[in-house]
């Protein structure tokens, strides 16, 4: 387990999270003089980077096809669906002008693309032969969020919004492709060692104009859960208004079925607020810009300084043979303890520390970041040595993150039990439920925390147990918890 201590990470989340964004240098966010928009720094674009490569490579697998729609939507498109748009009304921005003219129609600024995609859809979508038919894109969007906005999690433009919108012939295809997303998530998720929760969300809390939500929610470091990832049935609700009209293998005619999910930034905030310790990042290797960080503990004598660097060429010989992408920290005016505690802070997975001693011996130190072990290699053994460490790290990180969640769903049967446990450690509590909303709805203002929904299929654990409420039989089990 890590050596490393969590104190601030989970007792003074917040200022952590604003700390680790500033000091690794991933995202300048406040200066920026709009509101809930921030900047992309050149090393957490790279993290975003493999992580937005990851998600291409999982859809792109599975059959899906990357287009890039316009970032404008006219408001007559965006009004037609009407449970969508009274879901996003408050959120939408309006362009009204080019220039000094007013426009004849008024433009979103994309709050979500189910409109603009049903719309084009409509012209070439024709008949079941064209089915499935599985799009997606990467891009920003905007929503004019009024609760106070933070870094990566609550933004005003998420710039990273992959949305994935498809068409099938019958609501049971639909039905399937939304548990395909499911299984797509997971791996996506997995490959990032991030942990989730999967619920079906409740009515009240779906997606506006979508038949049912299924989400992934993870519990961060202070207790509180971050929606991740979600996909959505979305019935004929688009196909009917947009007219996308298909020809079945009966011959007769029907409207097309539709699925849209979506995960945003806040994957990378949860990739960085998992693996996270005191000292900063810690970066799977699979995602990490940097794999390995060398630092030469340096050389004052200048007979050696030569037999030195032929010794340093080697060690990036074997890096450069291995794909392991490294840097060399080479500067000369700063001291190696300050650039330990830099990379440290970045999250680099593994740094080599080498001085004219181990250069004599043919060895390096090799230093795992998650849990500061050191260990002497010998230089023959190093690339084989990082590849089985890289393993071990993304596995221990993935362990670690799995328990932390685990340890933060709690099963209780009271409405006094679940703000107990609310308030001494948050997390996640399941309660026994009857599956009624009026119930649902008040264990909400009850316990003071918000439905997550309940687990795809019946638990187990809930039988011969009562909803806490009305006291009638539980058919399933409702998920609260303080959301972000
Ligand atoms: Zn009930």
């Amino acid at each position: 387990m890590s050596g490393v201590p969590r104190e601030k990470w989970s007792k003074e989340f917040s200022r952590w999270f604003d700390w680790v964004l500033e000091e690794a240098g991933i995202y300048d966010y406040g200066r920026y003089p709009v509101k809930g928009m921030g900047v992309w720094l050149p090393y957490g674009f790279q993290i975003r980077r493999r992580v937005t490569e990851l998600i291409r490579d999982i859809l792109d697998s599975a059959g899906h096809e990357e287009v890039l729609f316009p970032l404008l939507i006219p408001e007559h498109l965006l009004r037609k669906e009407s449970e969508h748009i009274r879901g996003f009304e408050a959120e939408v921005y309006w362009v009204t002008h080019g220039g000094a003219e007013p426009l004849d129609v008024k433009l979103a600024l994309r709050p979500t693309s189910e409109t603009s995609i049903s719309y084009m859809e409509s012209f070439w979508i024709k008949s079941y032969r064209d089915l499935p038919k599985k799009f997606y894109q990467i891009v920003s969007i905007f929503r004019y969020e009024t609760k106070a906005t933070r870094p990566m999690i609550r933004l005003r433009e998420v710039t990273t919004f992959k949305e994935a919108h498809t068409v099938h012939e019958s609501f049971e295809d639909a039905d399937r492709q939304v548990g395909e997303a499911i299984e797509l998530y997971k791996c996506i998720f997995d490959e990032l060692g991030i942990p989730y929760l999967i619920s079906r969300r409740p009515e009240w809390d779906k997606f506006a104009g979508a038949v049912y939500t299924v989400a992934f929610d993870l519990v961060m470091p202070d207790g509180r859960t971050l929606q991740i990832g979600t996909a959505h049935h979305l019935g004929q609700n688009f196909t009917i208004p947009f007219e996308v009209r298909i020809q079945l293998r009966d011959e007769s005619l029907d409207y097309a079925w539709q699925t849209s999910y979506g995960i945003s930034d806040r994957v990378v905030a949860s990739l960085i607020a998992v693996h996270g310790d005191d000292r900063g990042l810690v970066i799977p290797p699979n995602v990490a810009p940097i794999q390995v960080v060398v630092i030469p503990i340096p050389v004052r004598d200048e007979q050696s300084r030569e037999k030195f660097n032929n010794y340093l060429k080697k060690i990036e010989e074997i890096l450069t043979s291995n794909n392991i992408r490294y840097h060399v920290d080479l500067r000369d005016d700063v001291r190696p303890g300050r650039k330990f505690y830099e990379w440290e802070a970045k999250g680099v997975p593994v740094r080599i520390e080498v001085g004219i001693r181990e250069a004599e011996a043919g060895t390096v130190v090799v230093v795992r970041r998650d849990t500061l072990e050191k260990q002497t290699v010998k230089l023959e053994e190093l690339g084989a040595v990082l590849k089985k460490l890289f393993e071990e790290i993304r596995e221990n990180l993935r362990k670690r993150a799995w328990e932390w969640l685990n340890s933060h769903v709690t099963r209780v049967e009271t409405v006094e039990e679940a703000q107990r446990v609310l308030s001494e450690k948050r997390g996640v509590i399941e309660l026994p439920w009857c599956g009624r909303e009026g119930c649902g709805l008040e264990l909400e203002e009850l316990v003071d925390a918000g439905v997550l929904g309940s687990p795809l299929r019946r638990p187990e654990w809930v039988k011969g147990k009562k909803c806490p409420v009305c006291g009638r039989p539980a058919v399933t089990s409702i998920r609260l918890a303080k959301k972000y």
